[in-house]
């Protein structure tokens, strides 16, 4: 079976490409590099001794999609190309819906013109907005908070409305907690450009020393310790949870939202320690106020996602902390050999 991998670079996109190669697809990845490096390639064939074609090509350029799917017989798609910087969206909302919004339906309208009609979407969290309460259920009201969450819960929509004029589609919507680690290779992992809005990569940052303290946003929230919570999955789990949803489109028609989280909520002051476990450094903090926009608290029911896709997520705080610490330091040797990262 072959699947088209969009935005198959990125750092989700890379750990499920390696995943799918491992379980028997062929894959057709593209990527326009606007938020990963061309490496990624290579890390992706060195890790699994298989190869793939690849195009750099744009979401947004018709003509390229259209050539990618006269050029492969293509049996369903997994989309993750996309913007996904919450604070940047604020700054360049126009960007964000164009790229996103406007490149998804381009996927569809050629997608639909092949007949193509299975797709896995990366959705976010960021669809639940602020919940009302803990854990996250998936028929929990929807609403955002930010134009990238915005983009999200719109593309569930148009990909609602496509089933409902065409029947034949088999789409599942993932929503994703908040993933972090990397391949225990350390050959691929997440890499931010500039200073890193996530937690993980910037606790990373500042445990290698490049990066001198950790501002902490928030120690008043009325949780476990008054930091915020969140529900951190590790990346190779959240790419097996994408195996599983394939399995489940090729089987149905319909569109169906998951969960994939782990049901856990860490606070960011159990992150710090997990970290300073895991790699023998220490992470210097300090507390900050609150960033504009955060919750409290979110971490998922994952009920829907064990019944429905038969899939548990099964590594841990300390294993995501071990390997996301592990690709830091790979990269780190790269660096000083000089290799390209
Ligand atoms: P990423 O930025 O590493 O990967 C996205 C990839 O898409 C990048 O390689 C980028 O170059 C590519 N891309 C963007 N626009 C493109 C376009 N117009 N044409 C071709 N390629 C394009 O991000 P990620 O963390 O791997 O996220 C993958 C998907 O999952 C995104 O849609 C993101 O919004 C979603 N998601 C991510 C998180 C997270 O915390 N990482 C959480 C929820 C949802
Ligand atoms: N956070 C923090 N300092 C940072 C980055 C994040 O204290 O430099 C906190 C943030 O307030 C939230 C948690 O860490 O409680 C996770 O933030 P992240 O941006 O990684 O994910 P999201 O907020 O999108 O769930």
């Amino acid at each position: 079976m072959s699947i088209l991998v969009t935005g198959g670079t990125g750092y989700i996109g890379s750990h499920t490409c390696v995943e799918l190669l491992n379980a028997g697809y062929e894959i057709i990845v593209f990527d326009n590099f606007i938020n990963s490096k061309p490496e990624a390639i290579q890390r992706t064939k060195q890790i699994t001794n298989k190869d793939f074609k690849f195009y750099k090509a744009d979401l947004l350029d018709r003509s390229a999609m259209e050539q990618i799917f006269t050029k492969n017989q293509i049996d369903a798609v997994i989309h993750f190309a996309g913007l996904k910087a919450v604070g940047e969206s604020v700054e360049i909302p126009l960007r964000y819906y164009h790229n996103n919004v406007g490149g998804t339906l381009i996927l569809c309208e050629t997608m639909a013109k092949y007949n193509v009609k299975r797709m896995v979407f990366s959705s976010s969290a960021a669809v639940y907005g602020n919940p009302a309460t803990v854990p996250i259920r998936e028929d929990f009201p929807l609403s955002t908070t930010n134009p990238y969450g915005s983009t999200k819960l719109m593309i569930e929509n148009i990909l609602r409305d496509l089933y409902i004029s065409d029947p034949e589609w088999s789409i599942a919507l993932l929503r994703y907690f908040n993933p972090i680690g990397a391949h225990k290779s350390g050959l691929i992992g997440e890499d931010p450009n500039g200073i890193p809005n996530n937690l993980m990569p910037y606790i990373a940052r500042v445990a290698a020393r490049k990066l001198e303290v950790l501002s902490i946003f928030g120690n008043d929230y009325p949780t476990k310790d008054g930091t915020g919570v969140r529900d951190y999955i590790h990346v190779v789990d959240l790419s097996l949870g994408h195996i599983k949803a394939l399995e489940k489109i090729m089987q149905t028609s319909g569109v169906e939202a998951y969960n994939l989280g782990t049901g856990i909520g860490y606070s960011v002051l159990e992150v710090i320690s997990a970290f300073e476990a895991a790699s023998g450094q220490k992470v210097n903090y300090k507390i900050a106020p609150r960033r504009a926009g955060d919750i409290p608290e979110c971490y998922a029911d994952s009920v829907k996602s064990k019944k429905e896709l038969d899939w548990v997520a099964s590594r841990d705080l300390k294993e995501m902390c071990e390997d996301s610490w592990g690709y830091i330091n790979k990269l780190a040797s790269f660096k000083k050999a000089g290799r390209p990262l």
